[in-house]
Formats: C-alpha cells, sequence, structure tokens
C-alpha cells in the first residue's frame, strides 16, 4: 500500500503545499536558477581543494560554531565598515533567511514582500509558521518609496522583504525605497542582495544604510556572481545585535568545518572568482538588446537575468526551447519567461533558437 502526505499527522498548515521545484534537467544549456555557468578557474579550484583536505583532518572534532575566519573574511569582502561581529553566514542565503524568520517571524506574525519576488520568501516563512503577506508592485514591477512605505506601514508586518535588484524581475532598487520601508515599520527589513555583483559599480549597496538602522539586515550570497552555488554559502550583515538574535535558533555548528574551509579559501581568490562578472554582464546586455529587437518586452535588470515578456504561449516556447537543449525558467507571471545570463556560447545557444522558434 503506498502512503499519501494524507495519510500522515502532517502539520494543516502543510497540507496542499508545494515544495520549490526549479526543474533540474540534464540539457546541455541550462539557463534557469541563475548560477555563474562559468567554472572555477583551475587554480583557485585546486588552492580550496587543498584547504579542504587540511580541515578534512580535523573533522573528528565540531567546526568553529562562531566561523571566526569566515566572518573576518565576510567583513573584509563586504567593506563599508563591517566588523565581523555584524556578519552571519550560513547553508546558502536560503538559511540565512530562515534563521531571521526564526528569530523574528513564525507563529501569529507576519513576513511581507512585494510581488512578483523571490519566490522563497512565502515558502520560508510558511515553514516557521508565519503567514506571508504579498504587497504590489508600479507600471514594469516598479516600486516607489511612497507606495512601498504605505504598504508596509497598512500591513504592519514582522518582517519585510526587499530583494534588491529583484528576482524575477530583475527590477533595481534604490537606497530610498529602503530608508522609506525602514521609516515605516517596526519589523526587521532584509535587503536581500543576492545579485549584488550584477549592479553597476558605483550603485549604492543597503550596506551604507546599515548605521544607526538596527533592525535593517543586508542579505548576500556566493551562489551567484561567485560561481559557488554548489558549495552552499549565504551571509549578512546587520548590527551585532541581530547576530545575536540568530545564534538563538541556529543549529548547533551548522556550519561544517569543510564549508568554512571552502568559503574561506573562495574568498581569498574574489578578484578571480568575480572575474567573469563582467563578462556575464555583457551577454545579459545582449540578451536585452536582442530580446527588444525580436519583438519582446524586456524590463530593466541589474541581475544575471532577463525578464522578457510579450510570449504568446509561455509553455510552449519553454517547451520548444527545452527541445532544442535549453532550460529557462517559467516563473508564472502569464506572457513572460526568465532566462539567466550564461557564457557567450550558451547565451548565442539561447538566442539562436529563440529566433528560430519565433514568438
Ligand atoms: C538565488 C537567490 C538567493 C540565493 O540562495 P542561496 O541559498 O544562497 O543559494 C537568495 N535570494 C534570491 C533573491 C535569489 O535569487
Amino acid at each position: 500500500m503506498t502512503v499519501s502526505l494524507d495519510d500522515l499527522p502532517l502539520r494543516d498548515d502543510l497540507r496542499g503545499q508545494q515544495p520549490y521545484g526549479a526543474p533540474q534537467a540534464p540539457l546541455p544549456v541550462a539557463l534557469n536558477v541563475n548560477e555563474n555557468t562559468h567554472p572555477i578557474p583551475d587554480e583557485v579550484a585546486d588552492d580550496i581543494a587543498d584547504s579542504v583536505a587540511l580541515a578534512l583532518r580535523d573533522v573528528n572534532r565540531y567546526p568553529d560554531r562562531e566561523f571566526t575566519a569566515l566572518r573576518e573574511g565576510f567583513a573584509d569582502y563586504l567593506g563599508h565598515g563591517i566588523q565581523p561581529e555584524q556578519v552571519w553566514a550560513a547553508n546558502g542565503s536560503n538559511e540565512v533567511l530562515q534563521h531571521i524568520l526564526q528569530a523574528f517571524a513564525g507563529p501569529g506574525r507576519t513576513a511581507f514582500g512585494f510581488a512578483p519576488t523571490y519566490s522563497m520568501y512565502a515558502l520560508l516563512t510558511r515553514g516557521v509558521g508565519a503567514t506571508y503577506v504579498s504587497g504590489e508592485r508600479g507600471p514594469a514591477f516598479s516600486l516607489s518609496p511612497e507606495s512601498a512605505a504605505e504598504q508596509v506601514a497598512a500591513a504592519r508586518p514582522d518582517v519585510v522583504f526587499l530583494c534588491a535588484p529583484n528576482n524575477p524581475t530583475g527590477t533595481p532598487m534604490e537606497n530610498d525605497v529602503i530608508e522609506a520601508v525602514y521609516e515605516a515599520s517596526e519589523g526587521i527589513v532584509i535587503v536581500d542582495e543576492a545579485y549584488r555583483e550584477f549592479a553597476p559599480r558605483d550603485a549604492p549597496s543597503a550596506l551604507q544604510l546599515l548605521p544607526g538602522r538596527p533592525r535593517l539586515v543586508v542579505s548576500r550570497t556566493m551562489s551567484k556572481a561567485f560561481a559557488f552555488a554548489g558549495a552552499r554559502v549565504g551571509y549578512l550583515a546587520a548590527d551585532p545585535a541581530v547576530i545575536d538574535a540568530l545564534r538563538l535558533v541556529r543549529l548547533p555548528y551548522h556550519l561544517s568545518a569543510l564549508t568554512q574551509a571552502a568559503a574561506s579559501a573562495a574568498l581569498r581568490h574574489a578578484d578571480t572568482m568575480l572575474g567573469m562578472v563582467d563578462e556575464i554582464v555583457e551577454q545579459r546586455d545582449r540578451i536585452s538588446a536582442t530580446l527588444e529587437a525580436l519583438g519582446y518586452t524586456v524590463y530593466p535588470t541589474w541581475s544575471n537575468f532577463v525578464l522578457f515578456g510579450g510570449v504568446e504561449d509561455t509553455r510552449a516556447t519553454w517547451q520548444a526551447l527545452y527541445d532544442r537543449g535549453v532550460l529557462i525558467r517559467d516563473v508564472g507571471i502569464p506572457g513572460h519567461l526568465r532566462v539567466t545570463a550564461g557564457t557567450e556560447e550558451e547565451t548565442s545557444a539561447f538566442l539562436d533558437a529563440l529566433a528560430a522558434i519565433g514568438r
């Protein structure tokens, strides 16, 4: 007899829910989950392997619970005067976000985001038994400081997610929106800067707003620009008191010695690891220009992906690309698809396939 979820004493609030499920298919050109598709250079991979090998000699012992060296590495990398005691890290920024929700949301509390945005915000919120509330964006997925502040003031959430730039739309977010939302709320305001490295170099970061704002949290990840998605390393910067709150909910020794060693080693090679960012940005802009020429609606993007509209039948276009060996993402916005900027060859494969399919 097969057992189904209905037969189990599952939490009522999880009944009927769907797990996160971006398709993982072994296609030659995978541009669906915004990874950095450039492989890690050999000399960096060798140094990371050496560091992991060294850490392996001590895996009979629990790792440094406070991941001291890694926090110093992140503080250094972030700059802006960020100190190691302001830094937190976990197994992907998804776990970082989960820690925040565990500490500041939970049953009877609410978290808030402006739709369409990163689908994990709602899933993570439900996972801690809190309620997720969606706000709205303006034309072309924009968000004005006035509208954002008004919506947050009305919803009074315990946690606000601001995705900057926004996934899946790529929409840039100016710091004045963040300031307005912070003023309008009494909860934790998380600015998710997962794609920060793909924004223009001189664009301000939410990190600049941290001084004097103890409820502000800026999260980052090594999964995207850093080409480290498989290692699962995310981090954040905030007031040291916020970090103390996260210590209450993390599992003991949540960052393995091997993860700490690998991430610290990768950070030592930040310049090389990030060396591909300019090339990816170039391919992103090429995608935007080409899609526009093909007659699609293209949105401004500060990330490593492009959302495009004007797709007659998203399911059919997605499948036709799939059949040509190209995997992109249907993010559930009617008439729209999202594609990650890959290497020059991968990007060409996508653009050629799409042009061949036609609108
Ligand atoms: C990819 C992504 C993350 C990163 O997740 P990891 O757990 O660090 O791999 C976080 N936020 C957004 C908006 C993303 O798109």
